[in-house]
């Protein structure tokens, strides 16, 4: 490194992903600086409550192994560049709990397949993300785990107003990216738990299409509905971060699809003239906060002014997803979480008399409350006399979802509307109101149903001055497609960097 260039550290923690991969190239800083520099600022902001496990020396030993790799010029895409994993993926060299106490200090045997995709495209792992328990909750509240300097769980804050909820699951995750603790995160989402914080925090967040990224080693919630993708401050990271997470896993899981791996950047600076937005008429009802809609119908004039056409199209069973995700989701939850007895791994009750007793208060002791609901309301739906009305009905009407959305894109490349109805709500607010958090997702839920690609964009700020994003939806593997349009959105536009007071 050339003495007279010191290295701008100062700023360090401002930059996003590309900026940081292109310094970390040129040697303008080094991958061991980058790290001690984003782990110093996650241990002076543990009042946020966003990470919950910190390793240095493996952090260092990996930065150390990507300096060498710049060094001799065989530096991969992200070499170098810090971030961290969402508490739902395992990894090695730091604890995986899913945030729940039935895997309090669990370590895994192996990475999961995005851990060890983003290894090998050099990125650097700073620690593990709080989440809520199993990715099960919209708010970040259901953590059963003790964040780093904290000696009981606490719900994570939002950067823009510590009185609030970051969203959630991957609160956590946004919540980092928003405070610069790290320039990237992951997260997972199986009912809009990306683009539902990554809206709630002002960052850039996208869900790729079911099958995109490999689920192995992801704590599993909903096989069917689970999917990783990043979060990151741009649309630009983000396509770099999901060209690294992608790519098919055939022997590791059976649900990846068998696609070659994508560059998802390639397509970022096309044109959008000409772009037909889709606009579901039911994402602007009765429900929509007066707030939320400013800022998109904002965004919606500034696509128009970039040439896009927007267009009036329906998604008429989009109510009708609450009820169909909240059968269908705990009903795979439910069947998931059956390997969590005290036998194979995690918590096991100390005290019992015999095996129906141990796995009782086993299960009893280390599932908190959101968990045993859906555990619960899963094992419902899927008993004999039930299963006809309540799962399989739900699965029928999941099928109609998924089609309405083929109907809609004859007409439209993308369709547009809200994340989620409001801004981020108070701590505490509807933590005893499951109904009101599972309302919450109604947006979110029908790309999710359907297995389509969806993301948030920062567009701007709604009540109490907190952020909204703008949900992007595309068809089938139109992850590009996507990704150029909230790119050249975020050209004209500086929302993206924004950041909250005092950070
Ligand atoms: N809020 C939804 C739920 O509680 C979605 C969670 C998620 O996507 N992981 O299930």
């Amino acid at each position: 490194m050339d003495p007279k260039t010191p290295a701008p550290q100062a700023e360090l923690h401002d930059l996003g992903v590309t900026e940081l991969a292109a310094l970390l190239r040129e040697r303008k800083v080094s991958a061991v600086e980058a790290a001690q520099h984003f782990l110093a600022r996650i241990q002076s902001h543990q009042n946020l409550g966003a990470f919950l496990a910190l390793n240095e020396d493996a952090t260092l030993a990996q930065a150390r192994a990507a300096d060498a790799r710049l060094a001799a010029g065989t530096g991969a895409a992200l070499e170098g560049v810090p971030l961290a994993h969402k508490d739902i993926f395992v990894t090695r060299d730091w604890p995986s709990t899913a945030g729940s106490k039935m895997l309090s200090g669990y370590r895994s045997p192996f990475d999961a397949t995005v851990v060890s995709k983003l290894k090998d495209a050099g990125a650097v792992n700073l620690g593990k993300l709080n989440c809520d328990e199993f990715a099960m909750g919209s708010s970040n509240e259901n953590s059963a785990q003790n964040p780093i300097g904290y000696t009981t769980p606490e719900p994570v804050k939002n950067p823009w107003d510590l009185s609030r909820i970051p969203g959630g699951s991957s609160g956590a995750s946004a919540a980092a990216v928003s405070a610069r603790l790290t320039p990237a995160a992951t997260g997972t989402d199986t009912g809009g738990s990306i683009r539902q914080p990554a809206s709630f925090c002002g960052i850039t967040g996208i869900k790729p299409t079911y099958g995109r990224a490999s689920r192995y080693g992801m704590i599993a919630f909903a096989s069917s509905l689970d999917q990783a993708g990043p979060m990151a401050r741009t649309a630009q990271d983000c396509a770099l971060l999901l060209s690294a997470m992608c790519g098919a896993d055939p022997d590791r899981d059976s649900t990846s699809l068998e696609l070659p791996a994508e560059d998802f950047s390639r397509r970022l600076n096309d044109s959008i003239e000409g772009l037909r937005i889709g606009i579901p008429k039911e994402f602007f009802g009765e429900g929509l906060s007066a707030d939320v809609r400013a800022c998109v119908d904002a965004a919606l004039r500034q696509y128009e002014s970039l040439g896009a056409k927007l267009v009036e199209i329906s998604l008429p069973r989009t109510e009708l997803s609450i009820p169909v995700y909240y059968v269908i989701a705990p009903a795979e939850a439910s069947s998931n979480l059956s390997r969590f007895d005290g036998v194979k791994f995690g918590h096991r009750a100390a005290h019992y008399t015999d095996l129906g007793d141990m796995y009782q208060k086993t299960r009893a002791e280390g599932f908190g409350e959101e968990v045993k609901r859906r555990i619960m309301i899963g094992t419902y739906v899927l008993s004999h006399g039930y299963y006809d009305a309540y799962y399989l009905q739900a699965q029928k009407i999941r099928r109609m979802i998924a089609d309405d959305f083929q109907q809609a894109f004859q007409h439209c490349d993308i369709i547009a509307g809200p994340v989620a109805p409001t801004v981020a709500w108070k701590i505490g607010e509807k933590s005893d109101d499951p109904v009101a958090n599972y309302l919450a997702d109604i947006f979110t839920l029908p790309a999710s149903l359907a297995g389509l690609p969806g993301m948030s964009v920062p567009v701007g700020f709604g009540a109490n001055a907190m952020p909204v994003g703008l949900q992007l939806i595309g068809n089938y593997y139109s992850e590009s497609r996507l990704l150029n349009a909230a790119h050249r959105f975020q050209l004209e536009t500086d929302w993206h960097s924004r950041k909250p007071a005092g950070i």
